[in-house]
């Protein structure tokens, strides 16, 4: 497995996972990351193992998908998300953007993200109204430059979303 591993083998994705305890990320044999000192590896037999032993999969060879590739509607649709920050964005024109139908999609976000891709695109715009404020934006024009005409309703949304209100952002930078 260490042969397989610093050779970058292929041959051995999804035979083993590679887990690095120093990052907390788990790796096919193939990943073409920087090799892990040996002593911070641990190999893994399944996915599953890894994960269960409290390791994300790798942004680089996408361990969490193997074997499946990232399907191709998915960067138009991140796209699409990123480029409506004021929420009007719905399922129909992700549908229409990507090419792909909304049960893929739906269910494509519940396996792999574990949300619905609307709350998905929720989380996208408050973390960018979160930005605004940490940058110096108050939060009523943070909230409406991610498209809530109602300060209270965004209050609410982004305490949800975070656990704290936004002004307690405000008063603490
Ligand atoms: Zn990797």
């Amino acid at each position: 497995m260490v042969k397989a591993m610093t050779e970058s083998d292929s041959q051995y994705d999804g035979k083993f996972y590679t887990g690095v305890m120093t990052t907390g990320i788990y790796c096919l044999p193939s990943c073409k990351a920087k090799i892990p000192k040996i002593i911070n590896v641990v190999f893994f037999a399944s996915r599953e193992e890894a994960i269960a032993f409290g390791l994300r999969g790798c942004k680089r060879c996408k361990s969490e998908f193997y074997p499946d590739v990232l399907p191709k509607w998915l960067p138009a649709v991140i796209d699409q998300m990123k480029n409506n920050r004021n929420g009007k964005l719905n399922e129909i024109k992700l549908t229409e953007m990507s090419g792909c139908d909304i049960s893929t999609i739906r269910r494509y976000f519940k396996e792999h993200v574990g949300m619905s891709p609307m709350a998905f695109h929720r989380k996208l715009r408050l973390e960018y109204a979160k930005k605004l404020i940490e940058s110096g934006d108050d939060y009523f024009s943070a909230g409406y430059n991610i498209g809530y005409e109602s300060s209270s309703g965004f209050r609410e949304a982004f305490r949800k979303e975070f656990g704290m209100s936004p002004g307690s952002l405000i008063d603490g930078r």
